[in-house]
């Protein structure tokens, strides 16, 4: 009750290598806030020693007990809890989604100081496309589990971003050129800290890289969208028409090749009701 923060949940980002990034309102936060749920008591003392802050801790995974969480949202009423990760951004491929859930279905006032993430540090260094992207987290360490997540997102125009390890990294990326089809990518390590280093290449490029070498620290690996595809042409327009049409109506044909050719939907429907000689 100590505190002069008002009471509620304060996301609090922290650095993901060098602590010079903690931004000084979120440093406030760590100094103010009554209790401070982190993942590891052992790793936030050191971040806490950094900001100033003796506040005390107590350990949060999502997986803990439904009490723990229950009482940190009692506690929110009247204290300001903040939450803090190992590293970077609470919640992202780390702990506190329920908690924030919870807290919100409670009514409690909740706030971010946000900050440093591996993912948006990563496509920012990619040089890949960041209009559209998509944060995958770490993917299944199987390739079978791998391989049909990956098969999941494989059509998608957007660049996908995914967290690795060093030892799974060349057997991630030659499944990903497997399923994904040989793409531009780079492969981000130990961002903000003295050996950064990203790594350029087409996915089969980085897999034989990673295989000479398997890369050390942190890892991020970001992929570029599938390529332009090649304007179809009309023949395989009207083959995709017909074949449709012999299963379904025809504005649900024309639907399904607008979809699946990326083409206009009404010049299909025109073209549909010509072949079924209607038009
Ligand atoms: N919450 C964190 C964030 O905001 O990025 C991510 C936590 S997740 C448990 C840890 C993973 O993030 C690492 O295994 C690595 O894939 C990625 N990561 C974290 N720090 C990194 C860094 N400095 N450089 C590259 N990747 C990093």
């Amino acid at each position: 009750m100590s505190s002069s923060l008002a009471p509620g949940l304060y996301i609090v980002a922290g650095p993901i290598g060098n602590l010079s990034d903690l931004s000084p309102r979120a440093a406030e936060i760590l100094r103010e806030a009554d209790l401070i749920a982190v993942e590891d008591t052992r790793v936030s003392a050191k971040l806490l020693r950094h900001a100033g802050s003796d506040r005390p801790m107590v350990p949060y995974h999502d997986h803990s007990d439904e009490r723990v969480r229950a009482r940190l949202v009692e506690r929110m009423a009247s204290e300001a809890v903040a939450l803090l990760s190992d590293a970077g951004t609470p919640l992202i491929s780390d702990p506190g989604y329920k908690l924030v859930r919870d807290a919100r279905e409670a009514g409690r006032a909740i706030t971010t100081a946000p900050g440093p993430c591996a993912a948006i540090a990563a496509i920012t260094l990619s040089g890949l496309p960041s209009d559209r992207f998509l944060f995958m987290g770490f993917p299944p360490s199987k390739t079978k589990a791998r391989t049909d997540a990956l098969n999941e997102v494989a059509a998608l125009r957007a660049s996908l971003i995914f967290y690795e390890s060093g030892p799974r990294c060349a057997a991630s990326l030659a499944d990903m050129a497997a399923v994904l089809g040989d793409r531009p990518a780079a492969l981000c390590r130990e961002i903000s800290k003295a050996y950064e280093e990203t790594l350029s290449g087409t996915l089969t490029d980085l897999s034989a890289a990673c295989t000479v070498k398997e890369p050390r620290g942190e890892i991020v690996i970001v992929v570029g969208p599938p390529g332009e595809r090649a304007a179809p042409e009309a023949d395989e327009i009207d083959a995709a028409l017909r074949d449709a049409l012999a299963r379904l109506p025809v504005s649900q044909a024309a639907g399904e090749v607008s979809r699946a050719l990326g083409l206009d939907r009404k010049t299909l429907y025109a073209r549909a009701m010509e072949l079924k000689g209607k038009a």
